[in-house]
Parts: C-alpha cells; sequence; structure tokens
C-alpha cells in the first residue's frame, strides 16, 4: 500500500501506487524524504501511519498545509517539545522529526512535516467500543489516571499544556498501559490552537450556574483545564457514558455520574471520585492546581486502600486463628472427657479386682 499524502488526490488509496515514487494520479512524490511511505490515513485524515524505509519501523506523520505565523510557530515548539521527551507513554521525536518541503499544496509556501515514532494499540475509545462500554474497575481507573498525570507532568514540566484530551488521543498500548498520542491537530483551523476544547461528544465543558470567575467555555489552555477534561474522560471509563449525557446540578454545574459509576468506593476518608471531581470543579480555581497534588491524591488514596486491605488480611487471619484455638479447646475437651472416663474406668476395676482378690482369698481360707 502507498496512501498518497496529498490531501487533493483524486484517488489517494489507489493501489497501483504500490511503490512507486510518484502519485498516478496527481504526481505527489508518495516516498517523502526519499524515506517515508504512507500506509494509512489516521485521525480522520490528519495525518498518516507510514513505513520509515532508514529505520524499518513505522511513523506518524502530520502536515501542516497552511503557512499561517502562529500555526508554525506551534508546530516547531511541538516538534521542541517532543524531541526532548523521553517517556514510554509519548511518541519519541528524533532530531529530524521536523522539516520541511517547498510548496506543492501552497505554492507560495512551505509545507511543515512531523515525524514521530508510531505507538501501537487501540485508542481508549475503541478499546471501550471493544468492550461494548463496559465501566472499568475502579484499580484500574486509579492506575491509568496516575500514567497519564505521571504523562502530563512531563509537558507542564516545559510549559506545555496538551490541548485536546479525548479518548481518540489516548492510546491503550499492547503492553495495557496508556500513553497520550493524536498530535495531529496541525491542519485544523489556527484558532483552536489557542482557543476552545474541540466539541466532542465525550467530554464537555461545565455549563451549569458556576462561580463567579468560570467562563462556561475555558478558552485558555491551562493545567486545569488539561484536568477537567481528563476528570470527564475518567466519568466515561468509570461509567462508560459520555459526560454529554450524565445530568448536572443545575446549580453547581457539577456532572452528577456517581450512581452510574458501579465500581467506585464510597466508604474511604478519601474517595477517589471525590478526586475526579476534585479536577472538574466548575470553578478553575477550585481544582487541582498542577500534577502533584493529583499523584498526591492518589498516593493517598492508594496508602487507605492497601491499609484497609491489610486490617481486612489482618482481621480474617485472627478470625482464623480464634476458629483454629476453638477447635483445639474442644479436641482437648473431649480428649479431658475420655481420659477421665477411662480413668474412672479403671480406678473402678482395679477395686473391683481387689475385691475379687480378697474374696476368693477369704473362699480359699474357709476352704481350709
Ligand atoms: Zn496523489
Amino acid at each position: 500500500m502507498s496512501y498518497c499524502f496529498n490531501p487533493q488526490c483524486p484517488n489517494p488509496a489507489d493501489p497501483a501506487n504500490k511503490n512507486q515514487l510518484i502519485c498516478r494520479n496527481c504526481g505527489f512524490e508518495l516516498l517523502l524524504q526519499n524515506r517515508y511511505r504512507a500506509v494509512q490515513k489516521l485521525f480522520g485524515g490528519e495525518c498518516f501511519k507510514a513505513y520509515d524505509n532508514e529505520t524499518g519501523k513505522y511513523k506518524v506523520i502530520g502536515h501542516l498545509l497552511k503557512e499561517h505565523p502562529k500555526a508554525v510557530e506551534i508546530i516547531k515548539q511541538t516538534a521542541k517539545v517532543l524531541m526532548k521527551i523521553n517517556h514510554p507513554g509519548i511518541p519519541k521525536m528524533d532530531q529530524d522529526g521536523y522539516f520541511t518541503q517547498d510548496g506543492y499544496f501552497t505554492k507560495n509556501y512551505n509545507t511543515h512535516y512531523l515525524v514521530m515514532e508510531y505507538i501501537e494499540g487501540l485508542t481508549l475509545e475503541d478499546w471501550m467500543t471493544q468492550r461494548n462500554n463496559k465501566p472499568i474497575s475502579e484499580k484500574l481507573a486509579i492506575k491509568w489516571l496516575k500514567q497519564m498525570v505521571k504523562i502530563l507532568y512531563k509537558f507542564h514540566c516545559l510549559n506545555y499544556y496538551y490541548h485536546n484530551i479525548h479518548p481518540q488521543n489516548i492510546t491503550v498500548k499492547p503492553d495495557g498501559n496508556l500513553a497520550l498520542t493524536g498530535y495531529h491537530i496541525l491542519n485544523l483551523k489556527i484558532d483552536s490552537f489557542y482557543h476552545s476544547h474541540k466539541e466532542s461528544e465525550i467530554t464537555k465543558p461545565p455549563t451549569g450556574i458556576i462561580s463567579p470567575g468560570c467562563s462556561p467555555r475555558e478558552n485558555q489552555i491551562t493545567a486545569v483545564s488539561n484536568f477537567l477534561l481528563l476528570g470527564q474522560v475518567w466519568v466515561f471509563l468509570l461509567t462508560g457514558k459520555p459526560a454529554t449525557a450524565l445530568a448536572e446540578n443545575p446549580r453547581t454545574g457539577k456532572i452528577l455520574w456517581r450512581e452510574d459509576a458501579p465500581y467506585i468506593s464510597k466508604n474511604f476518608a478519601v474517595n477517589f471520585a471525590d478526586l475526579i471531581d476534585y479536577m472538574m470543579a466548575p470553578f478553575p480555581g477550585n481544582r487541582p492546581q498542577n500534577c502533584q497534588v493529583i499523584l498526591k491524591c492518589i498516593t493517598q488514596i492508594q496508602k487507605e486502600k492497601a491499609k484497609i486491605i491489610s486490617n481486612d488480611q489482618e482481621t480474617s487471619q485472627t478470625k482464623t486463628q480464634n476458629k483454629q484455638q476453638k477447635i483445639t479447646n474442644k479436641k482437648k475437651k473431649k480428649n479431658n472427657i475420655i481420659y477421665s472416663l477411662i480413668n474412672w474406668l479403671n480406678q473402678r476395676w482395679i477395686s473391683t479386682w481387689n475385691l475379687l482378690r480378697k474374696m476368693s482369698q477369704y473362699l480359699g481360707l474357709m476352704a481350709k
């Protein structure tokens, strides 16, 4: 397969392009940089899965078709950040992962390309669809949230805020761990880089009557707006329902989701559900202000859960010990009764024997 990179190509998936260097339908080169051959369109056509002839690995290639100073700045910034980060949950980018080519799509401008590691797996959305949107366990939800917050922390440390947290942009890898993927929003309208969340059926901005200072749509992408969307994705995982399908408190704007989450704990001092609500607080100032706060909460929840589990184990151990003691005592009591009986019988037998002996002696004497 050789997929044509040209969005205007009349037949980009033409099988006759296989192993060709130039697209027979539009004349666009099929071996980008003499190295990358697209094999599949990804993310609704915004970028491609491509085979890298040099490394023998699959890569993700995104391209910016419209020259715009802000967009170019963002794409360069994205490249700089991805090149710096080395984390199993974030696609790696080589130093030559960003390049430009003179304008084929736009005659007077260059086309900008980003090439990054292709992370195998299913998007969280597809993963949930595969299990008929069955809610996940709280244990898995905690494990995954910890992974995701650690991933976001890598970006936040570099003052970079991922702007479109969504189940389509999170990948469940074959080893069961999560990765944040989908750095493909390269040819969206320029405004979307800086403003508004991508319209989504799963996540939603708060819409209730909300505290002063919280705009209904949070236009500024910051750590706390990342946490709001992350919280909503986790509500989706825990309930199997998109945030848009759940009711919200008309007074506070809080999403009412706990009744739909079958596996959440309710009896801890700090419940995981409380953390999710904390992340989704309608007023941004009431949310965790950075990743460390969330990670601390998770550690506390895990410690408390472990304590309760160990207490349970201790209680059940004590119960078992008591049970065994009771059985031993019962056996002892039984043995004591038998022993006393044997002893009594023995005593009776000795005295009977003595009596018989005496009687025989007496009778013997009489005979004499
Ligand atoms: Zn073509």
